[in-house]
């Protein structure tokens, strides 16, 4: 079964108010096995709306409409989707009572706007609103069921919930939707799609979609079958087959973010860790105690912007950047041994670089920032050449720092 919403109203069109209706109702629709393909949102426009409404119930066996059920002349939903079914609108006397005894249990006098509210689309079931004066409509329209609420959020959210989710349930035939989002680091857009482009194009259901963000791709994958179990099997194989293409670059199997996956890793290994940023001015470590519970792995975090901080702080030595620079390989490395001599951790992480917009140069380029990692054993540094805005370049640096300690220590 598949779905349309619109919701109506100029506001929604506006920064003033979102459309959080159809966001709300999407994510019910889908737990219930239906498929939402369409959701537009219409001014208080009645040539538009009369568009809108005849182009949906062409293609879609659900059409849910929010909002513009009021007694104001702008609430013009009734009115239009009467127009467009071809059906009378007649008053409803029970509903014309509904809004009576509202009124006089407030103790106000109904004025003669309100008796709109009781105009019906012929043949239209009612659907009592508890919260608010304007009812919900139901109309089966040929092969399109039509569901109308008002836009109140805590007027429409509990009609849906006890007077049209279980009816919808089984319309949809117990078809379930399963979703699964996977996160990967290391890989650009491009190259992972071609990938494994070809392993989810022999998949129709589920259905694979990638999006990205500046040092990551997600992918998502949405399957429907009878039950859950099923679709949670079909999202089994295919997301299996990617995470094997892909190696190692999946970190998240449910949408768990990287400081989580480190966060967890580093718990489990009884590992600790200190940081040491410059470029990223802290933001690895803020990412990492964003983490719920990361005292049990966390020590300390430096940010050592000026070279003197990280001389005084870290004990790199002043003649390492008199002779490389403090965006340097050399550097980078020293301020991660550094960071794990104070702080006795078992791993010292360290970022240092260029993050524009000036500052660089034709050797050191915006963009050039040094990584480091140190344990025990050994230390590494290494350069990455990061694209972006300032805060894109540090973003990713950020990402880079957390995903070598899962590359080196927890996969
Ligand atoms: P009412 O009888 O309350 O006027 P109505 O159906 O006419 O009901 P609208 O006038 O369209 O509803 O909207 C009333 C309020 O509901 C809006 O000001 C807005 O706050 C909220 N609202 C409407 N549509 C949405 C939506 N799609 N998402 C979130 N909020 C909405
Ligand atoms: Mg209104």
């Amino acid at each position: 079964m598949n779905a349309e919403i619109i919701a109506i109203g100029s506001e929604l069109l506006t920064p003033d108010r979102v459309d959080t209706n159809s966001l709300w109702l999407t994510e019910r629709l889908n737990a219930i096995g239906i498929d939402v393909r369409l959701k537009t949102i219409v001014g208080d426009d009645d040539l538009r709306l009369e568009e809108a409404v005849r182009d949906a119930i062409r293609r879609t066996d659900l059409l849910i409409a929010t909002g513009g059920l009021g007694p104001t002349e702008d609430d013009i939903t009734r009115k239009i989707f009467a127009r467009v079914l071809g059906r009378p609108l007649v008053l409803d006397d029970t509903v014309l009572e509904g809004i009576r005894d509202r009124f006089r249990q407030f103790g106000l006098t109904m004025t003669s706007n309100n008796e709109r509210q009781a105009l019906v689309p012929r043949d239209a079931e009612v659907l009592p609103n508890a919260r608010g004066s304007a009812p919900g409509l139901l109309i089966q329209h040929e092969r399109t069921l039509i569901v109308l609420f008002p836009g109140p959020p805590r007027e429409m959210m509990p009609m849906f919930s006890e007077q049209i989710e279980a009816r919808l349930e089984k319309l949809s035939h117990g078809e379930r939707i399963r979703k699964r989002v996977m996160r990967s680091t290391g890989i650009g857009e491009s190259a992972l799609d071609q990938r494994i482009a070809p392993i989810y194009g022999q998949y129709s259901n589920p259905a694979t979609t990638i999006l990205s963000k500046p040092g990551e791709v997600e992918i998502h994958l949405t399957a429907t079958s009878e039950t859950a179990e099923m679709a949670e099997k079909l999202l089994d194989e295919l997301a299996g087959r990617i995470e094997d293409e892909l190696f190692p670059a999946i970190f998240s199997h449910r949408g768990e973010s990287l400081e989580e996956i480190v966060g967890l890793g580093l718990t489990v290994k009884g590992y600790t860790l200190a940081t040491a940023e410059s470029c990223t001015g802290g933001l690895v470590a803020k990412r990492i105690t964003d983490v719920p519970g990361s005292s049990a792995f966390f020590l300390e975090g430096h940010v050592t912007y000026s070279n003197a901080s990280k001389t005084r702080m870290l004990g790199v030595p002043d003649s390492l950047i008199a002779e490389h620079g403090a965006v340097s390989a050399e550097v980078a490395e020293a301020m991660a041994l550094g960071v794990k001599e104070v702080s006795g951790a078992t791993i010292g992480v360290a970022t240092t670089g260029i993050a524009g917009p000036g500052g660089g140069s034709e050797e050191k380029p915006v963009g050039l920032v040094y990584i480091a990692i140190a344990d025990d054993v050994q230390a590494e540094a290494k350069p990455y050449t990061l694209f972006g805005s300032r805060s894109e370049i540090r973003e990713r640096a950020s990402q880079i720092a957390l995903d070598l300690i899962r590359r080196r220590f927890l996969l």
